[in-house]
């Protein structure tokens, strides 16, 4: 059997991965370099945690995307993870605790609260005033993004995927399992499409359900007096009456990060990446309400990248046509759940599970 793959971002380069682990042809075509550093799934850190609050069908699934992590390392002869845990704040609802408590408890994943004078020794980054409860989660922290995507391309490259970079397909046909590329036909039994925030470009009729969206993060670099502290942190969430904020202290070598749970609905993947004022404009209104004396921060890079979403924020495993699945992460958790979803499909691909129940299964329903 044979499978071509368009896009190699996380759910493209672990779709090969998994379908190479099951004894299956690849080839994988990419319109940039492999990986590619405009990709979404190529940022230096991306969280992985097992508590979803409102989405408890991927609450559910995270062991086994913590599990299928640990294959991956296996692989790769690296972890590109490191376990940080996650402290939750909240500036606007004191119920929150307790309806993420019982999540928690329902998956054994460890946790507590934190009072106020323990907030101010251990986060003394945070602006105190307007916190009304805090608590931390184990389970959880930071993914290597980067570092994960270029290893599992050497991977692929390394057990027999035919790579194609710099390649852009152009039309793909699912009822044939055929694409064409750089006005070249190539044909295969299965074509999958995980084309990100392309999407649209290639299969128009998703457009108004699988949305791209331009997300702004900032990099920052912490005055000296907070150096040690952030050197310590955990992921920190945020939640405030004007912001859904979410930072990765620097740590394992990376730098701090900000961004903001807010979707603008609106870009393409081939849009400029040049971070506007108006970009910024609510992550820095975040910065300001979380951290205290933010003006102390020296902003050292406006990120913009982009990545699908839908109505409901889940994934969307599809098949089109005969011969033809759609893989697309939708929202922020397309790469913590990236290479399990890419497992389930590449075992519905060699018929190893029902492929009629993957798209419920990978919408977390
Ligand atoms: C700001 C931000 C924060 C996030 N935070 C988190 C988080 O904390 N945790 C988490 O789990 N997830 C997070 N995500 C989501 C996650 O990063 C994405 O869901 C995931 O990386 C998407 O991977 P992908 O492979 O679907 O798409 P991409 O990584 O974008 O890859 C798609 C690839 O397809 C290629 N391509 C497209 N069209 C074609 C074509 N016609 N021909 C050839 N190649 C093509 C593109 O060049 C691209 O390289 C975040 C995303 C963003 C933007």
């Amino acid at each position: 059997m044979k499978v071509s793959i368009v896009g190699a971002g996380i759910a493209g380069l672990s779709l090969a991965w998994a379908l190479r682990k099951r004894g299956v042809d690849v080839a994988l075509f990419e319109a940039g370099a492999i990986p590619n550093p405009i990709s979404s799934s190529f940022d230096e850190h991306r969280i992985t945690r097992h508590s979803y609050g409102s989405m408890p069908g991927y609450g559910a699934l995270m062991p086994s995307a913590f599990a299928t992590y640990d294959q991956l390392w296996a692989d790769l002869g690296a972890t590109h993870y490191l376990p940080t845990g996650m402290v939750y704040v909240s500036r606007t609802d004191d119920e929150w605790y307790a309806r993420g408590a019982v999540e928690l408890d329902r998956l054994g994943v460890s946790h507590r609260q934190l009072g106020r004078d323990e907030i101010a020794s251990r986060l003394p980054m945070l602006r105190g005033d307007g916190i009304i409860g805090a608590f931390e989660a184990g389970g959880s922290g930071m993914l290597f993004a980067q570092r994960i995507v270029t290893d599992l391309a050497r991977w692929v490259g390394e057990n027999g995927v035919e790579l194609h970079p710099h390649t852009r397909v152009s039309e793909v046909d699912p009822e044939a399992g055929t694409l064409v590329a750089d006005g070249v036909r190539h044909d295969a039994d299965v074509v999958v499409v995980a084309a990100g925030a392309w999407l649209p470009s290639l299969l128009p009729e998703t457009a108004d359900r699988l949305v791209p969206s331009r997300q702004l993060l900032l990099y920052l670099e912490p005055p000296a007096a907070l150096a040690k502290a952030w050197s310590e942190a955990p992921i920190i969430v945020d939640q405030g009456a004007g912001h859904g904020a979410y930072v990765l202290p620097p740590r394992g070598g990376t730098r701090l990060k900000i961004g903001d749970h807010v979707f603008t609905r609106r870009g393409h993947g081939d849009d400029d990446r040049i971070g506007t004022d108006e970009d910024v404009a609510a992550v820095l209104g975040a910065a300001n309400a979380i951290f205290a004396g933010f003006g102390d921060y020296t902003i050292l890079e406006r990120k913009v990248c982009y990545y699908t979403v839908s109505a409901d924020e889940s994934f969307a495993v599809e098949p089109i046509g005969g011969a033809g699945w759609l893989l697309s992460a939708c929202s922020g958790h397309g790469f913590k759940l990236g290479p399990l979803i890419a497992s389930g499909l590449a075992d519905a691909i060699v018929g190893a599970r029902d492929a009629a129940g993957v798209p419920d299964w990978a919408a977390g329903r």
